[in-house]
Parts: C-alpha cells; structure tokens; sequence
C-alpha cells in the first residue's frame, strides 16, 4: 500500500526528500514548473511529469514541499488542483511551512471529499533533507499521521504528532521564529567577537562548549569557512534562503498577533531580514545577514 508518490516542489528541500523516498522503494512521480529541477530530480530516479495532474493521477500519497501560502492553495484548492483530482482515500501530506490556517482550509475541503489531510512542516534545512534525517512535526488526525509514518520514516529521523490540523505549523513557526532571533543573535555575537580581534575558529569552539551553543553555532555556523557543510562555506547558496526566512517570520509574526502574544525580538529580526532582502540577497541563505553586519563594522 501507499507505494506510488506524486511529488509536488522540487526545490532545495524537495529534491532531496523525493530522492531519499526513490531509495526506499517508492515510485515517485515529481511536478515543479521549473525545468531545473525536473531535470535534477530526474537523475534521482523521480520519474518527472509536465503537470500537477500527471503527478497526482492515480498517487495513493500526493506530497507537497512548495515555497508559499499562496503555491499550497493553488496547488490543492484550484480547479485541477490536488483535492479535485486525487483518488478517494488518498493520503495528502504538505511539508511546506505555511500558515496554520492555510492547513485547515485545505484539510477541511480534503475531507469534504473523502480524503486525508495532515500539515507536516519540516526542520532540519537542506542537509537534512539530503540525509533523511529531518524532523516532521504533524497536525491532523492520528490515524493518518501513523499511515503517514512509514513514508516520513523515509525522509526524516524525527517525527512529531502535534494535534489537529494546522497544529504542525504551529510547532514549525514557533520553531523557526526562535531560530530566526538565534541566527541573528549568532551573526552579531560572532562579527563582534571575531573583530576584537579573537580567531574565527577559536571563538566558535568556544561557544559551541559554552552556554551560548546553539544550531546555529553548530551546525548553521554564519561565517565562511568554519563548519565546512554550512551554507556560509558555500556563498551562502543552497540552504534556507533568506526570503523564506522573512516569510516564516512574517507568518509567525502575524499568528502572534491574532492572540496578542508579544514577540519584540521577532520583529527586530523580520526588520533586519527584510533589509537583507531589500539590498538583493534574498536568494541567499539567511545566515548572510553576517556579511551585512560585517560590511557595517568594517565602514
Ligand atoms: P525552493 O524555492 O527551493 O523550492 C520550492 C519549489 O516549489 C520550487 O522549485 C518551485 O518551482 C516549486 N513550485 C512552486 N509552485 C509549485 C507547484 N504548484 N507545483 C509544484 N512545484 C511548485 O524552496 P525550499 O527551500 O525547497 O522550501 C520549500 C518549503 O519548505 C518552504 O515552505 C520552506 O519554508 C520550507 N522549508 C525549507 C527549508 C530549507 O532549509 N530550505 C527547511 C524547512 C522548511
């Protein structure tokens, strides 16, 4: 059961996962409009299709990884869209991080015809997803996070059951809040540190045995060259780009403020995210902020 896979965002983080699902047996048959990463895909052994239809025809799970609230709504809710066309009791599974009412919009008109629904927003970045080891967090009901689980198993170590539908992103948003306050934190912790004069590298050995360590000193480090799998060791490309970032924030920002929840350092970090974006390095990862602040205490 549940071996054929429609695949839809083969991005950054989709390519990986629909790869990692091929190697555990699965037939996957991937969607994304740009041609880069059909192409990409293809070389993983995704069997690429020219539309949303042909990946959803006939899939017993349809998976989605997509950059926006507006790309999930459309993807599943427009006329030819994944909950018109996908076969009764068929399992939907959206990775994406969007806001939690975009997952109950989608979930409830799942249901209405006869599907299964659960947010299953990711953690972990892009080397999470190439190594299957990320951590899913679901809302839904608990009988299809548990169908769920076999296929999830496939592309994270972790896997989380949070509550009812939207309660997924929930946990992604609050998650991604803090780690967005925390990589900023790191980047201006660090260009001080290292501009009084302190060696790069000693520095974050330092921190990562002290109380300051965090993801974003271990793994996520934002200066170039010390933690060799970080996307600041690669021009920051290829990681959790920085519009992505202001995105999370953005819908997080908005959830705290339907309940009155006060998150000032959260809007000092979705000012300084924006500025990134506002000077044209929203493509880049997000620990770029680093380069801003250093070129700042270098004028
Ligand atoms: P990305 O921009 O690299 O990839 C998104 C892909 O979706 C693109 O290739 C785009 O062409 C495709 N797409 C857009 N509309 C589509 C549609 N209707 N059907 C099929 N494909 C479509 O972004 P990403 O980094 O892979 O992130 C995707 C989602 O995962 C976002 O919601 C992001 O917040 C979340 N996320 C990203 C990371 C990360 O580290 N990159 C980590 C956790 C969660």
């Amino acid at each position: 059961a549940d071996k054929n896979v429609g695949f839809l965002g083969l991005g950054n983080m989709g390519g990986f996962m629909a790869a990692n699902l091929v190697k555990k047996g699965y037939n996957v048959r991937g969607f994304d409009p740009s041609k880069d990463a059909l192409n990409a895909a293809a070389k993983n052994g995704i069997a690429p299709v020219n539309s949303l239809a042909a990946a959803v025809e006939g899939a017993d799970v349809v998976f989605s990884i997509l950059p926006s609230n507006k790309a999930v709504l459309d993807a599943y809710l427009e006329k030819d869209g994944v909950v018109a066309l996908a076969k009764k009791g068929s399992l939907l599974i959206d990775s994406s991080t969007v806001s939690p009412e975009v997952s109950r919009k989608v979930g409830e008109a799942a249901e209405e015809k006869g599907l299964h629904f659960s947010d299953a927003p990711v953690s972990g970045g892009t080397m999470g997803a190439q190594n299957a080891t990320l951590a899913f967090m679901a809302g839904g009901r608990k009988e299809d996070f548990d169908r769920a689980l076999a296929l999830l198993q496939a592309m994270g170590a972790k896997h989380f059951y949070c509550g009812a539908t939207g309660a997924g992103q929930v946990a992604k948003l609050t998650n991604n809040l803090l780690m967005g306050i925390t990589g900023m934190a790191t980047a201006e912790c660090m260009n001080m540190g290292i501009k009084m004069g302190l060696e790069p590298k000693v520095l974050l050995d330092v921190l990562n045995n002290s109380s300051a360590r965090s993801w974003s000193t271990e793994v996520y480090c934002p200066v170039p060259g010390l933690v060799p799998t970080a996307p600041s060791s690669r021009n920051y490309d290829g990681g959790f780009k920085n519009d992505l970032m202001v995105k999370d924030l953005e819908l997080a920002s908005g959830m705290a403020l339907s309940i009155r929840s006060p998150v000032p350092l959260g809007a000092v970090a979705t000012q300084l995210y924006r500025i990134v974006q506002s000077r044209g390095y929203g493509q880049k990862d997000f620990s770029f902020v680093f380069q801003l602040l250093k070129e700042e205490s270098d004028k």
